[in-house]
């Protein structure tokens, strides 16, 4: 196959005009893999977690996320299918696009989607970050409140574009007692800063 910059003339290539499009390209595809991760994590939430009615390998995984709240699904099948996904994506692309382009979307997708699991991890399992707070809550209304509602983890961008975004500023959010986290309570207590925020339910 001919490279997509083989028709270019070598002076035209070694132009820095050329070489700052090249970079403001590899930056644009960049971007655009991070934004296309958002976007997948809320379709694989929303479709595959959640409205496919039969079986799928996301949703056995996701519900005993649900009934846990602390269950995530083992690291190695997550690695598996990052590593299956983008290289078949990075196959696909660099037919139409440049290698190293198709590469920066690539590891924008891929890091964002490492993003994402260190964010929903933490969301579970560690102190909130103050002024992230709000996208815990947005989770948790997910979790506890209503799974038709609040399915991107990273973002509130896609339920607002797809009409299943419910606010939550001024909800306290509640959190089953049984499945309460070590960084909400103390004993078995909300912890002050977070009242008004989140409420234990149940006993
Ligand atoms: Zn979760
Ligand atoms: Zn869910």
């Amino acid at each position: 196959m001919m490279h997509p910059f083989a028709p270019i003339h070598p002076l035209i290539i070694n132009k820095p005009i050329f070489k700052t499009l090249y970079l403001m390209f590899i930056l644009l595809a960049l971007s655009l893999g991070i934004a296309f991760w958002t976007f997948t994590e809320y379709v694989l939430h929303r479709f595959l977690g959640h409205e496919h009615k039969g079986k799928n390998f996301f949703k056995a995984e996701h519900a005993v996320h649900h009934s846990k709240a602390n269950y995530f699904a083992p690291a190695y099948k997550k690695a598996v299918a990052a590593l299956v996904v983008s290289a078949v994506l990075l196959g696909i692309l660099s037919l139409i696009l440049p290698f190293y382009v198709s590469l920066a979307f690539i590891v924008g997708f891929v890091g964002m989607y490492g993003v994402y699991e260190a964010t929903h991890f933490r969301y579970h399992a560690a102190n909130p970050v103050p002024a992230l707070l709000f996208l815990r809550k947005h989770h948790f209304y997910h979790h506890f409140h209503n799974p038709r509602k609040n399915h991107g983890v990273t973002t509130r961008f896609w339920d607002r574009v797809f009409g299943t975004y419910h606010p939550v500023r001024e909800t306290t959010v509640r959190i089953p007692r049984a499945m309460s986290m070590r960084w909400l309570v103390d004993g078995d207590e909300i912890k002050d800063r977070y009242v008004g925020h989140f409420k234990l339910s149940g006993r």
